[in-house]
């Protein structure tokens, strides 16, 4: 089997040589274990918080041994009457081409459920959990808002902007760094009006989007784009705190958001989660945004990444925005 280990720890920017690629004996199942063939992996932003050596709400990963993350495979070895060999399960051992695990840590799934057995890390997984609880739960979205949602052609971005328009948003707004990915938001999921944050200060750009102010946004930025979408807020306005990408690779303390005083007067309220804390959601999560998949009214885009060797990559990738929709990589048929 092959896995991929943390090699050293990035300052700022992570590189390739942070990452190395061993090879090792396949392992053997246990007791209750079984033994998965990876078929896909996630790359997700929150990894780069994990490879430095501070206490966050998840552990750092340790130097000298395989990353871990989301993955999907089929089982081919199980001492578990419950996961049976063949089963297609999602589970938390990315980063490596064969996983041995306890049965009771995965969760076995349908892939004739979905249009891709990647979707069950994305749209169906946690990603679209987080856009789900996110936009309804943390910024309590309501019929007739008008939304604003940064790193919008992104995979949590692309979905907060589709189940928006599926609840009856007044307007949908994204921001995304390209032209083609403003086309995108447009053009294939509906979005009302888009613009790429790199053309112009993202306060004049959003301004002139939602000339009567937005209601609520989704922040997957951070740093200027909070600070516009502050500005940009009518009173009551609400902000689910989602991610700050804008900061992950930055070494001193972001200069935006300069106007969180006008929180008090417009009496906004922005509120941070963790969608790991929001499990609970997961049955309506499925049924609602399952259906929306079923009859066709909801797309799962996503950037297909060839091979293990080139996941570290695929993640440093994701990080420069070349990834439209979710990010995966394709490890095995
Ligand atoms: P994405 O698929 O959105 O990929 C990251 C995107 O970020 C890139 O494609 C890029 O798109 C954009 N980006 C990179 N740098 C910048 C920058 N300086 N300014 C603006 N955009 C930038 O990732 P996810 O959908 O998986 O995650 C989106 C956000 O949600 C992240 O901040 C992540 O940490 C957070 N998150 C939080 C969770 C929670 O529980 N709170 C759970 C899951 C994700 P572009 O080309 O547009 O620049």
């Amino acid at each position: 089997m092959q896995e991929i280990r943390l090699a050293s720890r990035p300052s700022g920017w992570p590189t390739a040589d942070n990452f190395e690629l061993v090879e090792l004996p396949t392992p053997e199942p246990g007791e209750g274990q079984v033994l998965i063939r990876n078929q896909f992996m996630s790359v997700d932003p929150y990894m780069r918080g994990r490879m430095n050596d501070v206490k966050s709400y998840v552990p750092p990963f340790p130097l000298g041994a395989a990353l871990d993350g989301g993955a999907i495979g089929q089982v081919v070895a199980s001492h578990s009457p419950g996961v049976p060999v063949g089963a297609t399960v999602v589970h938390g051992l990315g980063w490596r081409d064969f996983a041995v695990t306890d049965a009771a840590k995965v969760r076995v799934i349908d892939p004739a459920a979905a249009p891709t057995l990647s979707a069950y890390l994305g749209l169906l997984g946690m990603t679209g959990l987080t856009a789900y609880v996110g936009l309804l739960d943390i910024a309590q979205f309501r019929e007739g808002d008008t939304v604003f949602v940064s790193g919008a052609a992104g995979a949590v971005g692309s979905v907060v902007g589709q189940i928006a328009k599926l609840r009856g948003a007044k307007r949908v707004i994204g921001s995304a760094g390209s032209a083609g990915k403003v086309g995108h938001l447009v053009d294939d999921l509906g979005f009302d009006a888009a613009f790429n944050y790199k053309d112009a200060p993202v306060r004049e750009q959003l301004r002139a989007a939602a000339p009567d102010g937005i209601d609520v946004y989704f922040d997957n930025v951070g740093g200027e784009h909070l600070e516009a979408a502050i500005g940009s807020l009518n009173k009551f306005g609400r902000v689910a705190l989602c991610g700050a990408i804008s900061q992950y690779n930055e070494t001193s303390a972001p200069a935006a958001p300069r106007n969180l005083a006008l929180a008090i007067g417009k009496e906004l309220n922005l509120r941070g989660f963790i969608v790991g804390n929001h499990g609970k959601r997961m049955p309506e999560f499925v049924e609602e945004v399952g259906g929306w998949l079923r009859a066709g009214q909801i797309s799962a885009p996503e950037t297909v990444v060839d091979g293990l060797a080139n996941a570290p990559e695929a993640f440093l990738g994701l990080m420069r925005g070349e990834n439209t929709g979710k990010m995966v990589i394709k490890i095995s048929e």
